[in-house]
C-alpha cells in the first residue's frame, strides 16, 4: 500500500516538474533572467510567490526554468549513453573475441578519468556551456550501460531460447535486439534512472562550480552557487532549489521502479507470504502412527505466482515405515516435487509455504512406542534454523538432474569431503578415506581415481550416483529421491534403481521414490500413492495399485505403461491419459479428474469426493470406485 503511495507521488511530482520545464516559457511567469535591483533577496508576495534571488530574479520562475536546463541535460545525456552504451554491450558480450575487445576496453579509459577532472579538461579546452556538459555527461555514463548491458548479455547468450533463435538462422543483430535486448531490458531500465538521477546531480554540481549551464541562465546548480554565500540571510532561497533537485532525483528512482516492475515479466512483484507456520512447539507435536518413520497429513503447501497463490498441495496425506519404499506417482505438476520440498523446508524462497498440516517425523523409529522417549517433530514447525540438523542427517534428497547439485567449479572428492565435513569433524585425510569408500558404497569403479575428477568428467549414471553417495553421507533414515532415473537412459536407470533398492535393504533406511514413470515403480515400490493436481487420488500396496485399480487416473496410468519394453505388440497403440493437467489456478470444482475421465457422472462434477478406505491400507478419492 504504502508502496503504491509513493510512488503514485513520486509520478505527480515528476510529471508536475517535467509540465513545468516544458511550459515553462509560455506560463505568465516573470522573465527569469530580468533583475530587479531594488528587489534584492525579496520575500514570497503575489508577484514574486517564491521570493526574488540576490540579482532581484523570480524564484519560481528561475525554478521552472533550470528544470529546462537540468532536465533536459539529463535525459538527453542518460539516452544518448544509453545507445552508445548498450550497443557496445550488446556487441561486446555476443560476439567475444576481438569485439569484445574493441567495444569495451575503451571504455576502461574513461572509467579511469575522474569524472571532475574530466570536466575540467573539457571546459578548459572547449569552454562551458550546456552542449558541451551534455556530451560530457553522456560519454562519462558510456561505460555505466555497457557493463551492465555486457554482464546481461553474457549470462543470456547461451540460454536455450538464445540458441533456438540461432538455430532459426536470425541474423546476429535480429538475435541481439529482438531476442537478447528484451531479456536484459530490466536492468538497464534501472541503469537509465541511477543515470539520470546522477546526470541531474552532476548538472548541479558543475553548474555551481561554474563548468556547466553559463549565467545568466538558470539552472537548479547555478541557483545553489547564487544562494549560497547568502544562506544565512535567506536560506530559502537556497532551499527551493536543492528542494527541487532531491525530489526530482527520488522521483526519477521511484519512476524507473514502477516502470521495471511493470514491463520486465521476470521482474514481476511476488506477493510475499505470511511468515510461515513455525508457532507452536516441536515438542508437543503429536508422535506419527505406531512403526511409521514419516507420517504427512493435511499437507497445505501454497505457491505464490504473479497470478495468485495456487495450492499446489492441497491435503496431501501418506507414510512412510523404516525400510519401506514409497513411490509418488503422478504426471508432471502434479505435486510431487512439492512434497519432497516440503518435508525437507526446501520451498522457493519467500513465494512457497506451508499453510498447514503435519510432517510428524520419528527419530528413534524403534523406541517409539514407548511413550515417554519417543522424539517426534513436526517438521512443518520446525523453525528453518533447526532444519539443518534434519537436512542430510535424517533426510536425504537426490534430485533428477545431478548436474544441477554438483557444482562445477569442484572435484567430486572436493565436494564429497566437504559434505561429510559438515556432518561429523573429521580430518581431511580421514575425509578423504571415507569419500573413497562412500563412492565404492554406491557402486563407482576405481572410486580413488574418481575422487579427483570434476562432474563433467563423468557419465550421467556416474554423476547420479555421486549425488547419491552425497545425499547418503550423512547416513540419514529417509531417503527422498525425485525423479533420479529420470535424466538417464534405460539400462543406466535400471542400474540406479538396483543400487537404491540394494541401499534401502542393506541400511533399513525408507525411500521416498518420485517419479512421473509407473513402469518403474513396480520393481521397487512397496507402496504407491498417486497424485493428481496436489491431492492424493489413490494410496494402496504395490500389488492393489496395479492389479486392483480403483481410481480412473491410476488405470490410466497403468494404461499407458509400455509392456515388457513393447517387444510384444508394437503394433497395440500406448494408451495416453486425453487432455492435460487443469491450471492450478482454475481447478474444476467437484472432482479434479472429472474433465479427463471417461467414467465421469453428473455427481463428480458436484463436490470434491473424498478419501475412502477400500481394503484396510488401500484408499482411493473417487466417488465410484465400487465398480471399477
Ligand atoms: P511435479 O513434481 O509433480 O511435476 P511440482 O510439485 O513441481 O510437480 O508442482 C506442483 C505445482 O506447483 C504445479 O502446479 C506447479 O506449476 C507449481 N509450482 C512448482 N514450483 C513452482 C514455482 N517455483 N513457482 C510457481 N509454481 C510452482
Ligand atoms: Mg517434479
Amino acid at each position: 500500500m504504502a508502496k503504491h503511495v509513493t510512488q503514485n507521488l513520486a509520478l505527480a511530482f515528476l510529471a508536475g516538474i517535467v509540465l513545468l520545464a516544458i511550459l515553462a516559457p509560455v506560463l505568465p511567469l516573470p522573465d527569469p533572467i530580468a533583475m530587479d535591483v531594488m528587489n534584492r533577496h525579496g520575500s514570497p508576495s503575489l508577484a514574486h510567490l517564491l521570493g526574488s534571488d540576490e540579482f532581484g530574479r523570480d524564484t519560481l520562475s528561475r525554478i521552472a526554468f533550470g528544470a529546462r536546463a537540468s532536465l533536459a541535460v539529463a535525459f538527453i545525456a542518460a539516452v544518448l549513453a544509453g545507445v552508445a552504451g548498450v550497443a557496445l554491450g550488446l556487441v561486446g558480450g555476443y560476439f567475444g573475441g576481438w569485439p569484445e575487445i574493441l567495444a569495451m576496453r575503451p571504455l576502461d579509459v574513461i572509467l579511469s578519468f575522474p569524472p571532475m577532472l574530466l570536466a575540467l579538461l573539457t571546459v578548459a579546452l572547449i569552454g562551458p556551456g550546456t552542449e558541451t556538459l551534455t556530451v560530457l555527461l553522456a560519454i562519462l555514463f558510456v561505460p555505466t550501460y555497457a557493463r551492465v548491458a555486457f554482464g546481461e548479455t553474457l549470462s543470456v547468450r547461451h540460454h536455450e531460447y538464445v540458441e533456438a533463435a540461432r538455430a532459426l538462422g536470425h541474423t546476429a543483430p535480429r538475435i541481439l535486439f529482438r531476442t537478447i535486448l528484451p531479456n536484459v531490458a530490466g536492468p538497464i531500465l534501472v541503469q537509465f534512472s541511477l543515470v539520470v538521477a546522477a546526470c541531474i546531480l552532476l548538472e548541479s554540481g558543475l553548474s555551481f562550480l561554474g563548468l556547466g549551464v553559463t549565467p545568466p541562465e538558470s539552472s537548479w546548480g547555478l541557483m545553489i552557487r547564487g544562494a549560497r554565500p547568502y544562506m544565512y540571510q535567506t536560506p530559502a532561497q537556497l532551499l527551493w532549489p536543492c528542494l527541487a533537485l532531491v525530489l526530482t532525483v527520488y522521483s526519477v528512482n521511484r519512476v524507473c521502479d514502477m516502470l521495471r516492475d511493470r514491463f520486465d515479466p521476470k521482474a514481476t512483484v511476488r506477493w510475499l507470504p505470511v511468515p510461515r507456520t513455525t508457532a507452536g512447539a516441536t515438542a508437543t507435536a503429536p508422535l506419527p502412527a505406531v512403526g511409521k518413520m514419516l507420517d504427512v497429513r493435511d499437507l497445505v503447501t501454497e505457491i505464490a505466482t504473479p497470478r495468485g497463490v495456487i495450492r499446489a498441495l492441497d491435503g496431501v496425506s501418506f507414510s512412510v515405515r523404516p525400510g519401506e519404499t514409497v513411490a509418488l506417482v503422478g504426471e508432471s505438476g502434479s505435486g510431487k516435487s512439492m512434497t519432497g520440498l516440503s518435508v525437507m523446508q526446501l520451498l522457493p524462497r519467500r513465494i512457497g509455504r506451508i499453510a498447514g498440516g503435519e510432517i510428524l517425523y520419528a527419530r528413534e523409529a524403534a523406541e517409539q512406542s514407548a511413550a515417554g522417549g519417543a522424539e517426534a517433530r513436526d517438521l512443518a514447525r520446525v523453525p528453518l534454523a533447526r532444519m539443518r540438523a534434519y537436512r542430510g542427517r535424517e533426510i536425504g534428497m537426490v534430485f533428477q538432474e545431478p548436474m544441477a547439485c554438483l557444482n562445477p567449479v569442484y572435484t567430486v572428492g572436493f565436494q564429497l569431503t566437504e559434505a561429510l565435513r559438515a556432518h561429523e569433524l573429521m580430518t581431511q585425510a580421514e575425509a578423504r578415506a571415507r569419500a573413497e569408500e562412500e563412492l565404492r558404497r554406491v557402486g563407482i569403479p576405481d572410486p580413488a581415481r574418481r575422487l579427483n575428477d570434476y562432474p563433467h568428467q563423468l557419465s550421467g549414471g556416474m554423476r547420479q550416483r555421486v549425488a547419491i553417495a552425497i545425499a547418503l553421507c550423512g547416513r540419514p533414515r529417509l531417503l527422498i529421491a525425485d525423479e533420479p532415473t529420470t535424466a538417464l537412459d534405460v539400462t543406466v536407470q535400471a542400474q540406479i534403481l538396483v543400487l537404491l533398492d540394494d541401499i534401502r535393504k542393506m541400511q533399513g533406511i525408507g525411500l521416498v521414490f518420485i517419479t512421473h514413470n509407473l513402469g518403474v515403480v513396480a520393481e521397487i515400490a512397496d507402496r504407491v500413492v498417486v497424485m493428481y493436481c496436489g491431492q492424493v487420488v489413490e494410496d494402496g500396496p504395490v500389488e492393489d495399485i496395479f492389479y486392483r485399480p480403483r481410481h480412473p487416473y491410476t488405470r490410466g496410468l497403468i494404461a499407458s505403461v509400455p509392456h515388457d519394453g513393447g517387444n510384444a505388440d508394437k503394433s497395440r497403440q500406448l494408451f495416453s491419459i486425453p487432455g492435460t493437467v487443469p491450471n492450478p489456478l482454475d481447478l474444476p470444482p467437484g472432482c479434479r479428474f472429472t474433465p479427463r475421465c471417461q467414467a465421469a457422472i453428473e455427481a463428480c462434477t458436484k463436490a470434491p469426493p473424498a478419501m475412502e478406505a477400500v481394503t484396510a491400507g488401500h484408499q482411493v478419492r473417487c466417488i465410484r470406485w465400487r465398480e471399477f
